[in-house]
């Protein structure tokens, strides 16, 4: 199987390169490839890298994913969520190959307290969310076999994220404030790296399974309790990281006011990807720990 990856060094891309390997020959691209066009900003160039290489299998961890600056660039946010996207969906169409995308929590707008199913009505609060519910509309209507999958609240060992800030400023501070009324769930790159291979090798024995899937780890937390959770990991750790903030308090999303609006409720409801895959996900402290033990 010959497999097409773009954005091949953000948290997920760079976690696929290794799963995706045992199922057959990865092209590995990001924008600043030099031999294949990866740039999302150029829907042309990268349509025309995948009628080169004419892949089994096109896996897109490629997006505009700074939430915020998004909000003040709109129209790059829509090439890189929903056009392009939606171009290499109609290049897959073409040549019969699957197609595989991501998308995010943030296409519902965090009403209620039910963790979102497949068939909830989408209401993005943000440009990001909107652009990417657009991809996934664009993706839909191209006629490609598709996985798309959305997720929530994504980490790594390589490269930013919540976990790491929080152990930054704890290091820094004596007193952290944190969100504690958004609820979600922490999911590793590695566990969605896994679960696409696994998908993967599922939808192409069982083309009729191909479609749209929440997928994130077990169970539910706020930032606040995530963030509690990281800082007593580490003040335990063997090596004795010192941890200055005593106390860790927390706060209503409206004492951190940001250009775009999170949703409160990113609860996801997997049992569609479990039960149709034949798959198990791990509680999300779990793969928190290992990432914490590896960074630490
Ligand atoms: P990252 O931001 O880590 O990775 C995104 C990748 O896209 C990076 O390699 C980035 O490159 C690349 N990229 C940026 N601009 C371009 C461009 N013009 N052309 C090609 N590539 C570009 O995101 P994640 O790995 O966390 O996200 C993977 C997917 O999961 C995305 O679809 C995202 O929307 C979705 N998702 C993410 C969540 C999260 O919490 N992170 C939550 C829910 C869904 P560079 O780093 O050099 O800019």
């Amino acid at each position: 199987m010959n497999i097409l990856l773009f954005g091949c060094r953000g948290q997920v891309g760079w976690e696929l390169q290794r799963s995706l390997a045992v199922l057959g020959q990865v092209t590995a691209l990001d924008f600043d490839s030099a031999d294949h066009c990866g740039d999302f900003s150029n829907p042309a160039g990268v349509a025309d890298t995948v009628r080169t290489l004419r892949p089994d299998v096109i896996v897109n961890a490629a997006a505009h994913t700074a939430v915020d600056k998004a909000e003040s660039e709109p129209e790059l946010a829509r090439t890189l969520n929903a056009t392009t996207p939606g171009a290499l969906a109609e290049e897959a169409a073409r040549l019969g190959a699957t197609f595989v995308h991501y998308s995010t929590d943030y296409v519902f707008d965090g009403s209620g307290e039910r963790p979102w199913d497949e068939s909830d009505t989408p209401a993005p609060l943000s440009v990001y969310g909107r652009t990417k519910l657009q991809g996934e509309q664009l993706i839909a209507q191209s006629g490609a076999q598709h996985l798309i999958l959305r997720t929530s609240w994504v980490y790594a060992a390589r490269g930013g994220n919540f976990a790491k800030t929080m152990l930054r400023l704890a290091q820094e501070r004596e007193r952290l404030t944190v969100i504690d009324d958004q609820w979600g769930a922490p999911t590793g790159a590695e566990l969605l790296a896994d679960v696409t291979a696994h998908a993967i090798r599922h939808v192409r024995r069982q083309p009729q399974d191909a479609g749209l899937y929440h997928v994130a780890a077990a169970g539910e937390t706020t930032w606040y309790s995530y963030a509690k959770y990281v800082i007593s990991h580490a003040s335990k750790s063997q090596k004795a990281i010192k941890i200055i903030a005593n106390e860790v308090a927390p706060v209503a999303t409206s004492a951190f006011p940001t250009p775009a609006a999170r949703p409160l409720n990113s609860r996801l409801n997997t049992r569609k990807l479990q039960a149709t895959m034949g798959l198990v996900l791990p509680p999300w402290h779990a793969g928190v720990s290992r990432m914490l033990t590896e960074i630490l």
